[in-house]
Parts: C-alpha cells; structure tokens; sequence
C-alpha cells in the first residue's frame, strides 16, 4: 500500500509537469471561468513569481466584469493573458491578448492595474478608428484611475498639473483632464467618447458636443481651477 501511495506522489507530479512543459514551450496554462468569463493564461517564464501571477488572474476577475457593463456589452468574454520573457515592453494588447513583461513585475510587483490599464483596451475595441491615440490611452488610465484595485501600492496616481503638460500628453495627464471635465461638464463624458471612438464617429468637433469647448480652449480652462 505504501509503495503504491510512493508511486503516485511521484508520477503524478511528474507526469502533469511533463504535459504542462510541452505544449509549445508553455511552463504553465491555465483556463479560468467565473461568472461568463474565461481567463486563459499562459506563463512562458521560469522566474515569474506565482503570487503575482495570481494577483493578475484575481484583478481581471475584479475589474473587468464591471468594465465591460458600463462600457461595452459586446466585449470579449474569452480574453487571454501570456507572460512572455522575450517581450520587452511593460504590457501590450492586441485583440483579447494581453502580453506581460515578466521582468517589469519583477522589479515592481505592486503594479498590479497595469492589467485594469491593458483590458479596457479590450473593452475599446477602437480597430481603425479616426480617434486620436492620445484619446485612446487617457480614456485606459482614466479606467485604471476608476477601476483600479492597488493603484496607490502600485506607487500609481494621477499626476499634478503644470504648464509644461498638453491635454494631448495622453496617459495620465490627459487621465486628468478627463477626470476633471467628468466632475465639471458631463459626467457620462467617458461614456460618450469611448462609445464615439468605437463607433468611428470622432470628429474634432465631438469636443464643442459634449463640453461645449474645444480642447485646447478646455485645457486654458482646465489650468485656471485643476481642482478634481
Ligand atoms: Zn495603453
């Protein structure tokens, strides 16, 4: 009996390890489901810490969901996550693929909602639109300003505004912005740029629609009271 119980320890282990190594180089390939949502992830790298890993897997869980509700319905529901040490970037998405820099988490491991930044741009599905991209990347950090589950852990925050900044900086001084016409012009401004960005309807001319400025106009009177 104990023999048999040794054997088991043992080729169990070894067997699920030798499957996992080689289906297509992957160490590790995971598929999770909750609520309708499907989480694929693959890890390609020896070194990534397992308890980040999870914290990725937990965050999408968390914010995507609720993303997808007040963004676009039509969203994904199978989105695949791959950490890829070849990769040198900090995280890109293309499609419903995020890929992951493994080395970034590793020297800073609290950056957990760069996932929030990275779905919503699934969550957009812009494609060819005639939207700037600087439009494209305020509204994914406003979301991460919105959504995001250790933003300040993560040593994350919306910067102060000086005069060296543009509306069109993108990121997280256009983040700003934004956040300040929510609070001030329209608090479904989000909604109605994000939707007019996915339906190939920006003009430059959608900024006098819903805020009755254009941009550069809005940013003199952005600077006069910060405030948000
Ligand atoms: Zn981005």
């Amino acid at each position: 009996m104990i023999k048999l119980i040794l054997f088991f320890l043992l080729i169990i282990p070894f067997s699920v390890y030798a499957q996992s190594t080689t289906e297509n180089g992957y160490l590790e390939k995971d598929s999770i489901t909750q609520k309708g949502f499907t989480l694929i992830y693959i890890n390609k790298s020896e070194s990534f810490d397992p308890a980040v890993g999870q914290k990725l897997k937990d965050t999408f869980f968390k914010v995507y969901p609720p993303m997808v509700k007040k963004y676009n319905k039509k969203s994904a529901r199978k989105v695949t996550f791959l950490i890829d040490p070849a990769y040198d970037g900090v995280a890109a998405t293309s499609s419903d693929r995020v890929i992951y820099n493994p080395d970034w988490f590793r020297r800073n491991p609290n950056d957990i909602d760069v996932v929030t930044h990275e779905v919503m741009h699934i969550v957009q599905a812009y494609g060819r639109t005639p939207g700037p991209w600087w439009v494209t990347e305020g509204i994914a950090d406003y979301v991460r300003y919105e959504f995001g589950v250790a933003n300040a852990e993560g040593n994350w925050s919306l910067p102060d505004v000086n005069e060296k900044q543009n509306y069109d900086n993108s990121y997280r001084v256009t983040a700003r912005f934004f956040a300040w016409i929510v609070k001030n012009k329209d608090k479904k401004f989000i909604e109605k740029m994000d939707k007019a960005m996915r339906d190939h309807q920006y003009t430059d001319e959608i900024w006098v629609k819903l805020t009755g400025k254009n941009p550069a106009d809005l940013w003199k009177e952005y600077l006069t009271n910060p405030e948000i």
